[in-house]
């Protein structure tokens, strides 16, 4: 048994329990958890926003950690070694996706670090809010010696989440690239986004980001409550990437696309969008989505930070905090990803 912080009801607090993981088998690496960052998909999941969390849950998708056993089919990693494990932890391997590099997409169903069936213990997995994790060698991660653990803890669901499709969007040089939403993965969308070569604009609810965009890299940042401001960047933009966790109106947005544009959506608020058919047959627009990003795509994103110096801003909390946490994080109190410095849990 190791501890771990979890939740057993959409409206209990995470408390420190009892969990289980399994003995590494031959293919699999255990580690020490050292910092696990703090993710909306988090809050959504505890507080049941998309209807599918099993309790307990035990939540955290951003996990740094030092191995501490390997089995005996494992190559690539050896006690004492920093790795990583972002949101996947398991898939089929065999499906077309999962041979493509695309295992966020197993039509067989990707196994995610929490709240999904357990191939080996039965029941959901547990994430990474605690002690230790046990993973497959195939989906840990090699953290760069370049990068600092706990900032870089929210590359693995953050960093990845923005970078795939900014990459797959072909965000670059000659690129308008409009960030809409500016917290986890907003703040650092604008760093790769610019590391990538693109014009980046941020458009925020928040007066205060405004101000802080130019610091974080953006080109111009817009008060997107402003009609002002927004009227000055319709058709300009290649591309939107939206990152708002809550029900907004994606019309203001697609407005703003160049012909050919796209808003890609990787934010999940729990509601639908509703999109007036004449904002995409305009221009010939799109509306998409993207979820994560594969294992061997997340490798090439650390090397990339890694490369860029680019990292989170993050406030490091102790695991006894967790839950002001998420109280801050649902307030929209947080600049820019929290981090829970797991050593001390005890
Ligand atoms: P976050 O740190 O809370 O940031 C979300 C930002 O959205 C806020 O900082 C705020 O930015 C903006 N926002 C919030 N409520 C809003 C509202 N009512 N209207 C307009 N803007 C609002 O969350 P995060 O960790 O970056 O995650 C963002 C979303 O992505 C969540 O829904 C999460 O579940 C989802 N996600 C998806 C994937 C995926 O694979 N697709 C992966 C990770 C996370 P401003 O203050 O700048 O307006
Ligand atoms: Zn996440
Ligand atoms: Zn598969």
């Amino acid at each position: 048994m190791i501890k771990a912080l979890g939740s057993t009801a959409a409206d209990k607090p995470l408390a420190v329990m009892d969990i289980q993981r399994r003995s590494p088998l031959a293919d699999d690496v255990q580690m020490d958890i050292l910092f696990c960052g703090i993710c909306h998909s988090d809050l959504h999941q505890l507080k049941n926003d998309f209807g599918g969390t099993t309790y307990p849950v035990v939540p955290g998708h951003e996990i740094v950690g030092k191995v501490t056993a390997v089995g005996g089919d494992v190559t690539r990693f050896k006690i004492g070694d920093i790795v990583a494990v972002g949101c996947i932890v398991d898939s089929c391997r065999e499906c077309s996706p999962c041979r493509g590099d695309l295992e966020q997409y197993c039509e067989k169903g990707t196994t995610y670090s929490y709240n999904t069936p357990d191939r080996h213990l039965g029941g959901m997995t547990l994430g990474g809010f605690s002690q230790t994790y046990v993973c497959r060698e195939q989906y840990v991660l090699r953290m760069p010696a370049g990068l600092d653990p706990a900032a870089a803890a929210p590359l693995l669901c953050a960093g990845i989440t923005v970078y795939s499709p900014l990459k797959h969007w072909q965000a670059g040089a000659g690129k308008v690239v409009g960030i809409l939403g500016i917290g986890g993965l907003g703040h650092v969308a604008i760093r790769i986004a610019k590391a990538m070569g693109a014009h980046v604009v941020v458009f925020t609810t928040s007066p205060a980001k405004v101000e802080d965009a130019k610091r974080l890299g953006a080109h111009d940042a817009v008060l997107s409550t402003d009609p002002e401001q927004m009227k000055a960047y319709v058709s300009k933009l290649d591309m939107v990437l939206d990152t708002v966790s809550a029900k907004h109106d994606v019309n203001d947005y697609l407005k703003l696309l160049k012909i050919d544009g796209s808003v890609v959506l990787v934010g999940l608020p729990a509601e639908p969008l509703e999109i007036s058919p004449f904002n995409v047959v305009k221009g010939r627009r799109s509306f998409s989505g993207s979820n994560i990003g594969g294992i061997a795509e997340t490798q090439e994103m650390l090397e990339f930070c890694a490369e860029h110096g680019i990292v989170a801003d993050v406030e490091l909390i102790q695991p006894q905090m967790i839950n002001e946490a998420f109280d801050r994080l649902e307030k929209g109190d947080v600049k820019y990803r929290f981090v829970v410095d797991m050593g001390p849990l005890k």
